[in-house]
């Protein structure tokens, strides 16, 4: 291997990473990735790891390495790197025609470079629409609890995570929060518990004032907040409930998008119609920053009589939104994902996670669930089955470092409410074969072995 340790000083003396990185680094070395190929990824010690969190956050869905990819953007760049999403490209109009294919209902697609930008893009149309048929009265927005949204101010203000208020308030107002909808942490003792949490929502509703009310934002998978996947009835309901009252739906599928779940759009599982959806990571699979902020035609035409407007949502134009890398990769990303059948080995795979997880659930009882929809899946660590007391953190975290020795990258909730970060996620890249699900899971057996007894 190459000496890195250059490398490594500069990441102990100049990189900012999360402090709870920098209190290990007194002790271990600064992890850094040098190499990736597959499933596979390289550190600087030159230990072989397998990936089962896609880049750490659900990014790179195709697997590393995808020369295919890097030639694309290599070859689009000399032609033609960038210019003001004012002007189109070749890559961003047929990159959007080939996304519009794949989401009916849907026709409208603006460029920008994060998850939390696509993000804030709805939450600025919502205010605008409120502005301009609504009197300035319809701008407030709903989230879930246990949701993320993003980064930046406002996003946080959505995220449904107390302690975000405590660390970044004030919060943009105007953002109110519904519950969560997790089914085996009930809140109501009911049979029809998908039903019941989408009524919990239109209780808000009443109690805010429905015209008051813009629109509804909800993961349609709860990622980091614990890999919910709402229960049966309740996207149904959430629709009745958008459409009896006006409110506009607004699907975040920065973790779903581009075939996490085995269809393209998580949404697309639910048969539920969103009015916006958002969608970044896996869209070029990591290989290139791109966000898209997808929307109807109803929503567009609300906007195009009135191009003079300095309040536009044509003048309203990000910087890099422009920039030819990101649909040029994204349109060689989806093709690999049509030609190599992912969305079919998305569902093989995951199924695979979820009956070996199952498996595994029989054997330890600190796995008190098992969730999952396609490649998207976790295991709820409790410390008592009966009344489902998560565990302890810490001793989450020892599982996910043991896993780790084993040449495995796993990963655990990070924005639970507090005391919940108790569930391991899985989500291998699409590409994932039955041995390296086997592989993942019998490293989870033998790290809560050694954890638990
Ligand atoms: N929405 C969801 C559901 C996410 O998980 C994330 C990122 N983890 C974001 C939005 C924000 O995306 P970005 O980091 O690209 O701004």
């Amino acid at each position: 291997a190459n000496d890195l340790s250059e490398v490594i000083e500069a990441d102990r003396a100049h990189m900012w990473h999360h402090l709870s990185q920098h209190k290990q680094y007194e002790t271990v070395d600064p992890r850094i990735i040098v190499e990736g190929k597959g499933m596979r990824v390289w550190d600087a010690a030159g230990k072989e790891h397998l990936d089962a969190v896609s880049g750490g956050v659900w990014t790179v869905n195709v697997g590393y390495g995808r020369e295919s990819i890097a030639n694309a953007v290599r070859d689009q760049l000399i032609k033609m790197n960038y210019f003001a999403h004012s002007a189109g490209s070749i890559p961003a109009s047929r990159f959007s025609k080939r996304l519009i294919e794949k989401m009916p209902g849907l026709s409208r697609v603006y460029y920008s470079n994060s998850g939390s930008e696509a993000n804030e893009k709805v939450f600025k149309m919502v205010r605008q629409i409120s502005h301009r048929h609504h009197g300035g009265k319809k701008g407030k927005i709903l989230f879930r609890e246990r949701d993320y949204h993003g980064t930046t101010i406002t996003a946080l203000a959505t995220s449904g995570q107390p302690q975000r208020a405590e660390q970044y308030g004030p919060l943009t107002p105007g953002f109110v929060m519904v519950p969560h909808c997790l089914e085996y942490r009930k809140q109501w003792d009911v049979e029809n518990y998908g039903e019941r949490a989408a009524d919990a929502i239109e209780e808000v509703i009443l109690r805010e004032g429905p015209d008051t009310i813009g629109a509804l934002c909800l993961e349609p998978v709860t990622a980091g907040g614990g890999v919910i996947v709402p229960p049966a009835g309740y996207w149904e309901r959430v629709q009745e409930i958008c459409r009896k009252y006006d409110i506009l739906l607004h699907i975040d599928e920065v973790v779903c998008g581009l075939g996490r779940t085995g269809t393209w759009f998580g949404y697309q599982n639910f048969g539920v119609k969103p009015d916006f959806v958002t969608m970044a990571k896996g869209v070029a699979s990591g290989y290139a920053a791109i966000s898209c902020t997808v929307t109807t035609e109803a929503v567009f035409d609300m906007f195009k009589d009135d191009p003079s407007d300095p309040m536009s949502y044509f003048r309203d134009i990000s910087t890099f939104g422009g920039c030819t890398a990101g649909p040029v990769a994204a349109l060689e990303n989806m093709r690999i994902i049509e030609d190599e059948g992912l969305l079919e080995n998305t569902l093989k795979m995951g199924a695979r996670v979820v009956e070996n997880l199952s498996a595994l659930q029989e054997k330890h009882a600190v796995i008190g669930d098992v969730r999952g929809k396609g490649l998207f899946c976790g295991a709820e660590l409790v410390a008592d089955r009966a009344t489902k007391e998560p565990m302890d953190e810490k001793r989450v975290a020892a599982v996910v470092a043991d896993v780790m020795a084993q040449g495995v990258i796993i990963g655990m909730t990070n924005r639970s409410l507090p005391g919940f970060n108790n569930t391991l996620c899985l989500s291998p890249a699409l590409i994932a074969t039955p041995d390296d699900i086997d592989q993942i899971t019998d490293a989870i057996d033998r790290a809560l072995t050694r954890v638990f007894g």
